[in-house]
């Protein structure tokens, strides 16, 4: 947390929702070009294991650059590494782009200690349901094992990314899944109409599915990345 707000978004589970929607939903052209889907998925949560690549919350948080660049140049670099990864990795954007003013809209009306956190929580629950998703994480050695293509994606944005670096991000996101895994929530704790939420969910599914179609054309279309990952309500 660093002025209030966490930087955490969209919860991991809505994001691994969204990116098993997009990949069951693609045609086959596109699907046959993701040829890991560990990598996709991992590349579904985008820049969020990256906040812990160092333990310093600093402008040069990896995972701060990582949500504050411009997606048309950060995409322009990720398609000249991992196809699967970066695939994944444009869901992560659609995702922000949908439902980061979602959430802030509604932590600037609660106000309370957590508030963002417990609400991105609700919302995973929404979005798994009603995308008809488990919610799973993935096995330490699958992840282990996507070391290198990430360090081969990730290091084309930021070069100063080691091997070493990228390994103990994965690491700690593992563990942290496993605790979202474990404390996930069977129930809302906010009475809130999610329902309410369907048409930003559906427009996240279809930017998801022009980005990703955009990344495995290797073409970056400026309308479809003209979105940000992060968004203040400023
Ligand atoms: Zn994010």
């Amino acid at each position: 947390m660093q002025n209030g707000k966490t930087y955490s978004m969209p919860d991991y589970f809505s994001h691994r929702a969204l990116a098993l929607k997009v990949l069951k939903d693609l045609d086959y052209k596109y699907k046959s070009k993701i040829s890991s889907r560990t990598l996709y998925l991992l590349g579904a949560q985008g820049g969020d294991l990256f906040y812990t690549y160092k333990l310093s919350f600093t402008k040069n948080n990896l995972g701060k650059i990582l949500h504050a660049i411009s997606p048309l140049i950060l995409f322009e670099k990720l398609i000249g590494g991992n196809p699967s990864y970066a695939a994944g990795f444009a869901t992560h954007y659609a995702f922000d782009c949908a439902f980061h003013p979602v959430v802030y809209a509604f932590e600037r009306k609660k106000r309370a200690p957590l508030t963002h956190f417990s609400f991105e929580n609700d919302l995973g629950l929404f979005i798994c349901d009603k995308l008809n998703a488990t919610r799973r994480i993935i096995p330490f050695n699958d992840l282990l094992k996507c070391t290198f293509p990430v360090y081969d994606s990730i290091s084309k944005v930021e070069k100063s990314v080691t091997v070493e670096g990228i390994e103990r991000s994965l690491k700690r996101h593992y563990t942290t899944s496993d605790v979202l895994f474990r404390t996930r929530r069977f129930s809302y704790k906010y009475d809130f109409d999610y329902e309410s939420l369907t048409p930003v969910l559906n427009d996240a599914v279809a930017l998801a599915k022009s980005a990703v179609c955009c990344v495995l054309d290797k073409d970056i279309n400026e309308k479809v990345f003209s979105g940000k990952f992060l968004y203040y309500g400023e």
